[in-house]
C-alpha cells in the first residue's frame, strides 16, 4: 500500500499495513511465530538497541505480524502510529504510563466500562495516580474537575454499557485549553462509526477483543497516537520532553517528533511493562478487521430494528440506544458517529432485578457472557457481573443499575433475534 490515506475505508481495512511477504510472496500476513530476529552484524545490533535504526530485535517489543495490525488500526483511525498490547486494559495503562507520575490525576467520565472504572478508581492508586469521575454531559463539571496535576481527560466515544454518545469536540476543546491530551476509548464505536482524532482526541485506545476482532477469539488492545500533541509546550510531560536516562539522555519528542508517543510506547512501555500482543492474536484481529465495515453496518441495522421493537414490549421500561428518537443522545449521532450508534445498548425491565435474571436465563440465541462486539448476539446483567465491584450509586451513574440488561446485537437474522427476545421477555414478565 503506497497511496495509503487516499483509499476508502473498505479498501484500507483489507490492505493497510499488509504487503506480500518479501521472503515468500505470501499474500496473507504470515504469523511470524518467532521470539528473536538475527542481527546482520554487531554494528546493526548496536544501532537497533540505540534506536538509531528501526528494525526487529525481540518480540516483546516488535513483531512483523503485530506491526501489520498496528499500521492497519493507525491508518483506519487517522493516526500516525499505534502500539498493540495484550488487552484493552493493558492499552489503557500503556496510554497513561508516559503521562503520569505519583500525585498526578486524570479526569474520567462516570459512564465507562465497569472494569475501567475499577482500574481507575482502585488499581491505579497503587502507582500514586488517581481519577476524578464526572458526568461528561456536563461540560462545566469536566472543566471544574481539571486541576494543575491533571494529565489527561478520558472518555468512551459510545459508552459501554448504555451506548450513550460523548460530545468529543466539546471535551477536546476543554482538554486543549488545559494543555492536556484527550484519550478516547473507541472500542464500542470502532473507527468505522467514529474517528475520535477528527474530533480533537490526542490518543485513541481500543479493546481489540471486541468489534475489531469481531469473533470472540482473542484478547488484545491498541493505543493509537494522533501525532498532534505538543508534548514539550507545557512542561507537564517530562517522560516525552526531557532526557530519558534509560536511553542515554534521548529526548523522545525532540527526536521522533509526531511519533514520540508511539516510539516511547514500544521502547519504554512494552520493553519495561511487557504487556505485549502475541502474533497469533494479531493474526485473528487482522482477519477480523478485514470485514469491520460490513459487520458494523449489520450491527447498526439490527440494533436499530431490535431497539425499536423492544420499546413496544410491555415488559420493557426503557431502551437506551442512541439511534432511537427517544434517546437524549440522538442529536449527537449525526455529529459523532454519522454511520450509526453501534450495536450496544441497555434495556431496563419494569420487573427489576428478578425479571432481568429470568430474561437472561431464558434467551436461546443470545449468549449470557462477559463480552461484546461479537458476531453473535450477547447479553449480560451488568449489575451482577461486569459492574458488580461498583457501588449501586456507581452502577446507576454508569448506566448499569440492577434493573438493566446490556445487549450486544450480533449480525444474525433480526427476525430470529426478535423472536428470541419476545419469548424470553414474555416469560420474564
Ligand atoms: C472490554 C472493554 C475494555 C477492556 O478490554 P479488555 O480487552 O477486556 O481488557 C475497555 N473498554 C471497553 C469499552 C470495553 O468494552
Amino acid at each position: 500500500m503506497t497511496k495509503g490515506p487516499s483509499y476508502g475505508f473498505d479498501t484500507l481495512q483489507v490492505h493497510a499495513g499488509a504487503r506480500p511477504d518479501p521472503a515468500t510472496g505470501a499474500r496473507q500476513v504470515p504469523i511470524y511465530q518467532t521470539t528473536a530476529y538475527v542481527f546482520r552484524d554487531a554494528d546493526h545490533a548496536a544501532a537497533l538497541f540505540n534506536l538509531q535504526e528501526v528494525g526487529y530485535i525481540y518480540s516483546r517489543l516488535t513483531n512483523p505480524t503485530v506491526a501489520a495490525l498496528q499500521e492497519r488500526i493507525a491508518t483506519l483511525e487517522g493516526g500516525v502510529g499505534a502500539v498493540c498490547c495484550s488487552s484493552g486494559h493493558a492499552a489503557q495503562l500503556m496510554a497513561l504510563f508516559p503521562l503520569m507520575s505519583p500525585g498526578k490525576n486524570i479526569v474520567a467520565s462516570s459512564r465507562l466500562y465497569g472494569g475501567t472504572i475499577t482500574q481507575f478508581s482502585q488499581t491505579i492508586k497503587r502507582f500514586g495516580w488517581s481519577a476524578t469521575f464526572v458526568d461528561f454531559d456536563d461540560m462545566d463539571a469536566v472543566k471544574a474537575a481539571i486541576n494543575d496535576d491533571t494529565r489527561a481527560v478520558f472518555c468512551e466515544a459510545i459508552a459501554n454499557p448504555g451506548g450513550h454518545i460523548t460530545d468529543l469536540d466539546a471535551v477536546a476543546a476543554i482538554a486543549n485549553e488545559a494543555q492536556i491530551p484527550l484519550i478516547v476509548d473507541n472500542t464500542t464505536a470502532t473507527p468505522y462509526l467514529c474517528r475520535p482524532i477528527e474530533h480533537g482526541a490526542t490518543l485513541v485506545v481500543h479493546s481489540t477483543t471486541k468489534y475489531l476482532t469481531g469473533n470472540g477469539t482473542v484478547t488484545g488492545g491498541c493505543v493509537v497516537d494522533s501525532g498532534n500533541f505538543d508534548w514539550t509546550a507545557s512542561g507537564k510531560f517530562p517522560s516525552l520532553s526531557d532526557p530519558e536516562p534509560a536511553y542515554h539522555g534521548l529526548r523522545f519528542h525532540e527526536t521522533f517528533g509526531p511519533l514520540a508517543f508511539t516510539f516511547h510506547g514500544i521502547a519504554i512501555g512494552l520493553r519495561d511493562l511487557g504487556m505485549t500482543m502475541n502474533p497469533q492474536a494479531a493474526h485473528y484481529t487482522l482477519m477480523g478487521v478485514e470485514t469491520l465495515s460490513l459487520r458494523m453496518e449489520r450491527h447498526v441495522a439490527n440494533a436499530m430494528t431490535i431497539s425499536k421493537w423492544l420499546e413496544t414490549h410491555p415488559a420493557v421500561d426503557y431502551v437506551t440506544y442512541a439511534g432511537l428518537e427517544s434517546s437524549p443522545y440522538n442529536h449527537l449521532v449525526s455529529k459523532i458517529c454519522p454511520k450509526g450508534a453501534g450495536g450496544l445498548f441497555t434495556v431496563a425491565l419494569k420487573g427489576g432485578y428478578d425479571s432481568c435474571v429470568k430474561f437472561v436465563d431464558n434467551l436461546e440465541i443470545f449468549s449470557h457472557v462477559a463480552n461484546l462486539g461479537d458476531a453473535r448476539s450477547l447479553v449480560i446483567h451488568s449489575a451482577s457481573t461486569t459492574h458488580r465491584q461498583l457501588t449501586t450509586e456507581q452502577q446507576v451513574a454508569a448506566g448499569a443499575g440492577p434493573n438493566v440488561v446490556r445487549i450486544s446485537i450480533g449480525i444474525e437474522d433480526a427476525n430470529d433475534l426478535i423472536a428470541d427476545l419476545k419469548q424470553a421477555l414474555d416469560t420474564a414478565q
